[in-house]
């Protein structure tokens, strides 16, 4: 009897496996009428030995997963305000690595996955708190931006590169790339142009949420080794989407209309709220916010299925800000004491300093972003020149030296 993969006849002292009695023969349909031989299944055990494996490989976890209150205890050391988020997000992430290190019934849990959106305006530290989850979950990370994604076959990054990036950040690690979490920046950018389907549509839009459903979804995504453009005979790195947490962020400019809209009707027609603009009232409307206002606004129904888990990030009033500037273990202000720390200098901002800081990040707009270009520029000088003066063992940073009214006073060692 021939194997019926290699053709050739059975050999001495080989064994010839036969199919299952009830398993046909494709072409004459005689049941048990397949055979394989011991070369070719050694051939095969060879061949996927060196395949990676998609269902397998979820690394197991190094330590016990966190609790989501030792979740948020270390958000708390690093994100300011943002309580409702940070809860939110503690309880989604405990449950997703619940799920993915159970290792129990796998396909049922790339059913419910609790991918995550969150709403929020720049610089309000969306991206901070994807990171952070990232790296109290020792799991790798990576940013992605919706609007450089394009629908395959246009030109732009396919979505494969955000896998990619991802891969990148794991060092190739299969495993642990199939477990690490991707953040989709600037998600309502790629919303369509209107919820009714017409010639206004965006298509573009809505077929970038497409190409990142699919993603989103669970897919194994063939990507070539070492990132470069796919050739046929490559074999490709296959990574398999189900267990990735998919974080996506956005500042939904104008969702608060949508969502004044809705409630107002179920407000027995009141006017619309004459404050809406407030950021107070904006903020308040954006908690109230639900997947409908998310149609509406133009993201599509399937995409928005994808994210069971909503929240909304506030905007940081002047408090806020100078805590961000002061009191996280990473906080910038730390930073630029420490540096000088290491010189024997002393750094000392008064606390009107501080705010006046705050204030003018507040009027540009993009959230704690402006922080750190407001304070690199008032940093600059110093920083330039402190190094080569000898003596100093202190220096002083007023509300006036923010302002651009005085110099920073420089305090010497008596000799
Ligand atoms: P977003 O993704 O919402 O646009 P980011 O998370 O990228 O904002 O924030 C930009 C920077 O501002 C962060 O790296 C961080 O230094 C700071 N930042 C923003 N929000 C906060 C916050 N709530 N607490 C502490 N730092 C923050």
């Amino acid at each position: 009897m021939p194997c019926s993969f290699c053709g050739k006849p059975q050999r001495e002292g080989k064994t010839l496996i036969q199919s299952p009695a009830n398993q046909p023969c494709p072409q004459c349909q005689t049941p048990g009428q397949v055979f394989i031989c011991q070369d070719c299944v050694q051939h095969c055990a060879r061949f996927l030995e060196g395949q990676p494996h998609i269902q397998e490989p979820v690394a197991a976890p190094t330590e016990p997963l966190p609790t989501p209150p030792e979740i948020k205890a270390v958000l708390d050391q690093y994100v300011i305000g943002q309580e409702r988020a940070k809860k939110v997000l503690s309880v989604a992430v405990h449950n997703h690595y619940k799920r993915v290190f159970s290792g129990r019934d796998l396909t049922h849990v790339e059913l419910e996955k609790g991918n995550v959106m969150l709403i929020g305006a720049t610089g309000t530290g969306k991206t901070l708190l994807a990171k952070s989850l990232a790296n109290i979950l020792h799991v790798p990370f990576a940013i992605a931006d919706a609007t450089t994604v394009t629908e395959a076959g246009y030109v732009g990054e396919d979505v494969e590169n955000v896998v990619l990036k991802l891969l990148q950040a794991s060092d190739f690690n299969l495993a642990r790339a199939q477990i690490g979490i991707i953040y989709i920046d600037e998600i309502d950018k790629i919303s369509r142009k209107s919820e009714s389907a017409s010639i206004t549509r965006d298509v573009s839009g809505e077929g970038v949420q497409q190409a990142l459903l699919k993603l989103v979804e669970g897919t194994v995504c063939n990507i070539p080794p070492k990132g470069g453009r796919k050739h046929p005979e490559q074999e490709f790195l296959r990574v398999d989407t189900a267990n990735v947490l998919f974080i996506c962020g956005g500042a939904f400019v104008g969702l608060d209309e949508f969502i004044a809209q809705r409630t107002n009707q179920k407000r027995l027609g009141f006017e619309a709220d004459s404050n809406a603009k407030d950021p107070k009232a904006v903020d308040s409307l954006m908690d109230r916010v639900r997947p409908e206002d998310l149609l509406k606004y133009g993201l599509i129904p399937e995409f928005v299925g994808r994210f069971p888990i909503l929240s909304t990030l506030q905007d940081l009033d002047v408090d806020d800000m100078v805590r961000v500037m002061t009191e996280p273990k990473n906080a910038i202000i730390k930073q630029y004491q420490a540096l000088f720390e290491l010189e024997d200098v002393h750094l000392n901002f008064t606390p009107e300093a501080i705010r006046e800081v705050a204030e003018q990040a507040i009027s540009m707009k993009t959230g704690a972003r402006a922080l750190r270009s407001i304070l690199e520029d008032l940093m600059l000088d110093l920083m330039y020149d402190v190094p080569a003066l000898k003596g100093v063992k202190e220096i002083i940073i007023n509300h006036d030296v923010v302002t651009g009214k005085a110099k920073p006073r420089l305090l010497r060692k008596s000799a």
